[in-house]
């Protein structure tokens, strides 16, 4: 990469107080009580990496909220963005557009299976709303079934499709959703002692609860191909697959969250070529151009698009396929492709962060289990690894979330801004970061378990 102009943070307190002072007067953040938080005022980031204007610099293992899949300011991505903006800043979405329409390709390309046409977003949640509108309009059919470990997005459906405690504060609305336990065997829901019993027992599950539901009232199962914040839970070899194949005995929409797995997270295009299934529906953001200009989509079969050959679609959005965006995805996929991002996280996976990890486990009392792939990895953080009781307790905040908090800190001393989630730690540094700093995070994952050590 090119190095940047200034890449070494220096101290510049006052401005960086100033500009927390104007946050705190007019932002109104996400997910948080306003009174109650205190954001770090960021100077700058570059690569895996940022810093504040105190001088401190840390190794994103965060890529942000798991989207800046080739590191903060790529110059390539930078460059086309620039370029686009001096050629055709903006133009309305009913228009065909060179790069939106070289984005849709690329894009169609890269995707599993026949899912060739691509209907642009803003965003992962916008993405799963109009998943949801598509299945229900192409089947007719009232209800979607999703997964309790899940997160789908923060609008009104994509919301009550999510499983995980988001969805509390919004879900008397959660009409036409019905929920079901994916596989998770180290906290199976079925009490499974094996991966085979914990992928048929869910398999079992899932259709013993459409055959209650009605069949013909289901419209789609939405899936995290490999669930995100929840988890990073990869499911058994054969569960996608034997969902794939109740999907067509019912004539249910198969729909594949892939917002966060997708575009090189876990050392494949998509996460759905692991387990060599391809779905009806995919929904994309994040990775489709690390984030650098808000874009999502969903990517769709030729059957559910001849649905709206003649009929009209009835959704759409002001800035969908925004030329920026679009720019943005191109030179994204592009640098991708040449600079083997993709192949780049699965050898990471393989060959540091999961050897890495699993090494650290090893010495560590309070890791539990290690999961993942490519550059997609949680640690499941335990006060008893016999008994495997969470650190913390589930949804725990405040006092009882100590333990977690303690960690947290201890990861920034060490220079390693972590992503935290209950009692999970999650691994999910830039995808294209280079041996040395994937070993320079495990080095402030090994200091920071210390901390997490004394509470099991
Ligand atoms: N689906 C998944 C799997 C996600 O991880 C997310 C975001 N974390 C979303 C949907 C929602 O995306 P957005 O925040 O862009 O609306």
């Amino acid at each position: 990469m090119t190095p940047h102009a200034d890449p070494a943070p220096h101290a510049d307190p006052e401005t960086g107080a100033a500009v927390k002072a104007a946050d705190r007067a007019h932002v109104f953040h996400s997910w948080s009580a306003q009174g109650l938080i205190d954001p770090l005022a960021v100077a700058g980031a570059e690569g895996a990496y940022f810093w504040d204007y105190d001088g401190n610099r840390y190794l994103d293992f965060t890529s942000g909220l798991v989207y800046t899949n080739i590191g903060y300011q790529h110059p390539r991505v930078v460059a086309a963005i620039q370029e686009q903006a001096a050629r055709m800043t903006t133009f309305a979405p009913a228009f065909a557009i060179d790069v939106r329409s070289e984005a849709a390709r690329l894009i169609a390309e890269r995707t599993p299976g026949d899912l060739d046409k691509i209907f642009f977003t803003n965003g992962g949640a916008e993405a799963v709303e109009n998943a949801a509108r598509m299945a229900r309009l192409h089947t007719g059919r009232p209800k979607i079934m999703s997964a309790y470990r899940s997160y789908h997005g923060a609008t009104s459906t994509a919301i009550n499709l999510t499983g995980d405690p988001r969805r509390w504060a919004s879900d008397t609305a959660s009409a036409g959703v019905v929920r079901f336990w994916a596989p998770f065997l180290y906290r199976s829901p079925f009490h499974a002692e094996n991966e085979a019993q914990e992928c048929e027992r869910a398999l079992r599950h899932l259709e013993d609860t459409i055959a209650f539901e009605g069949p013909q009232s289901i419209a789609a199962i939405i899936l995290e191909t490999v669930p995100g914040t929840a988890g990073i839970m990869t499911p058994p070899p054969g569960y996608l697959p034997g969902v794939r194949e109740i999907c067509d005995r019912y004539g249910i929409v198969l729909v594949l969250d892939e917002v966060m797995a997708g575009f090189g997270r876990t050392g494949a295009w998509f996460a759905a070529e692991h387990y060599g299934v391809a779905p009806d529906l995919l929904t994309f953001a994040k990775g489709v151009n690390s984030g650098y200009v808000p874009l999502g989509g969903v990517a769709i079969s030729a059957e559910i698009a001849a649905t709206f050959d003649k009929r009209p679609y009835p959704g759409g959005l002001t800035y969908s396929g925004h030329p920026l965006a679009c720019a943005a995805a191109v030179a994204t996929i592009r640098a991708m492709e040449e600079e083997k991002v993709v192949e780049r996280a699965a050898h990471l996976g393989e060959h540091v962060l999961g050897p890495g990890l699993r090494e650290l486990a090893e010495r560590h009392p309070s890791v539990g289990e290690v999961r993942g792939l490519g550059a997609f990895w949680a640690l499941d953080l335990v006060r008893n690894k016999e008994t495997r009781e969470p650190l913390v307790p589930y949804n725990a905040t405040g006092e009882a979330n100590a333990p977690m908090a303690a960690f947290g800190a201890a990861c920034k001393k060490n220079g390693l801004w972590p992503f935290i989630n209950m009692n999970r730690t999650h691994a999910v540094p830039a995808c294209n970061i280079t041996e040395a700093e994937a070993k320079e995070g495990l080095a402030a994952f090994d200091a920071a378990l210390a901390v997490a050590d004394e509470y099991t």
